[in-house]
């Protein structure tokens, strides 16, 4: 007889679990058949005693039927999928969902908002007057088969289980834990429905992963399991020890999307977005090879069919570009621009203090309740390897409440500046496809 005394002492033990014990404290834990004591004692089992690959993708096949799975059958062609485990100025999903939709395949998202100081794709959308990111079931279909794609925000049905057992890692300290976190992501990439998945896994200081290492660890992990449930998975490890891109808020980075889509945006993110395009669209099977793919976005952004995709996608869901790209009452009331207090090029810039006071701003919550003042952010002027000489413009803050000198003070400690021009490293550290 299965109880939670047997499944507790087996992990304790460094055994592995089976799928019977596996579905009966995931399906228990969701229905309120077993208390949090017992689920968190688990929890903390297998953070420090790890569970193999086998009984990862078995937490992710039963945490997936936990909940509805999305079904995507009705819509034509190749459904494709993509995710970011997080980071600063990450507004990569605006960018490339026009360009693959714009070359055939089908964009069917679900996104995330904010949390910490971490930016969520769903903030930014609701940055544009009327974007609507909770579409019905047949509307986010529709839309995705006329126009091709569509983002909306996470539905409650979609595996229940990891919200209840999220947000019981999250006061147990149990959130740290590579297969509580690869089944965690992978449930709900699975249960959204596509056929492939681009997995955007990103390491350093202003990312979950602090290193290389830990970051390859996750990526293998959930690549596993993608294979393991049937889907083509793969992963990018993406640096995110530099904010990515120069803007950090809601608003800016909308209009830095859009200067991406147009070819005129920084180079970090357009190269991020042109290889994770070119990888999505070779798993949905549009072009043969990552060089064919990267010539063919090259040219939809050259003609600007990108950015009518954008401009579609936005219209669809109720959004008005026109106002938000006009509307003088979008001006944050303080501006403020820090200069550099010397000579040099940027070493590096830090993206969690960037991104902890682009929160303070106003930029992001500190609670789920919290709300976000859309303007509010920053706007980088140097990128590391740039050299730069005393009284350049370095960091504009902009919030609706005053920019206090201590903020002031964050900003520029944020940079870091030498005389010697550093070494730096490519923003796609690998790509993993098995
Ligand atoms: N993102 C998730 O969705 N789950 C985790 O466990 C960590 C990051």
């Amino acid at each position: 007889m299965i109880n939670m005394l047997t499944i507790l002492e087996k992990k304790a033990n460094r055994l592995p679990l089976n799928e019977e014990e596996i579905t009966y404290f995931v399906h228990g834990y969701a229905n309120g058949d077993i208390p949090d004591y017992q689920v968190s004692s688990l929890l903390m089992a297998i953070k420090l005693n790890g569970m193999n690959d086998l009984e990862t993708s078995l937490l992710t096949k039963v945490m997936v039927s936990s909940g509805d799975v999305v079904d995507l059958s009705s819509i034509p062609g190749i459904k494709v999928d993509k995710h970011s485990t997080g980071g600063v100025g990450d507004k990569t999903s605006l960018i490339i969902g026009p360009i693959v939709s714009s070359l055939g395949l089908k964009l069917a998202k679900m996104s995330g908002r904010g949390l910490g100081h971490t930016g969520g794709t769903i903030d930014k959308l609701e940055s544009i007057p009327g974007f609507n990111t909770s579409l019905s079931t047949t509307q986010f279909l529709n839309q995705v088969s006329t126009i091709g794609m569509a983002i909306v925000g996470q539905t409650g049905q979609l595996v229940p289980a990891d919200k209840k057992m999220y947000a019981l890692r999250d006061v147990t300290g149990t959130v740290q834990s590579i297969p509580l976190i690869a089944a965690s992501i992978m449930s709900k990439k699975i249960a959204s429905g596509a056929h492939t998945i681009l997995l955007d896994v990103k390491f350093g200081h202003g990312a979950f992963m602090k290193t290389v290492e830990e970051a390859t660890v996750l990526a293998k992990t959930m690549v596993t399991i993608g294979h393991q449930l049937g889907k083509d998975t793969q992963a990018i490890l993406t640096d995110m020890n530099q904010p990515l891109g120069n803007t950090i808020g809601n608003r800016l980075e909308v209009l830095e999307a859009i200067e991406t889509l147009k070819g005129r945006g920084p180079v970090d993110l357009t190269t991020l977005c042109v290889e994770a395009s070119a990888i999505m669209l070779v798993q949905g099977n549009q072009f043969k090879s990552i060089p064919l793919a990267k010539a063919a976005i090259q040219t939809v952004i050259n003609n600007g069919k990108a950015y009518q995709q954008f401009e579609a996608f936005v219209s669809a869901q109720g959004g008005d570009l026109t106002s938000f790209l006009g509307s003088q009452t979008r001006t944050p009331r303080y501006t403020h621009t820090i200069l550099s207090n010397k000579d040099g090029f940027i070493q590096s810039i830090d993206a969690l203090a960037l991104g902890k006071l682009a929160l303070l701003l106003g930029a992001g919550r500190l609670t789920k309740e919290d709300g976000i003042d859309e303007k509010a952010g920053l706007v980088l002027h140097k990128k590391p390897g740039e050299s730069l000489v005393k009284g350049d413009s370095l960091l504009d803050l902009f919030s609706d409440k005053p920019i206090t000198s201590s903020l002031l003070d964050e900003g520029l400690k944020a940079f870091t500046i030498d005389r010697k021009q550093p070494n730096l490293r490519p923003i796609i550290e690998k790509h993993i496809t098995l």
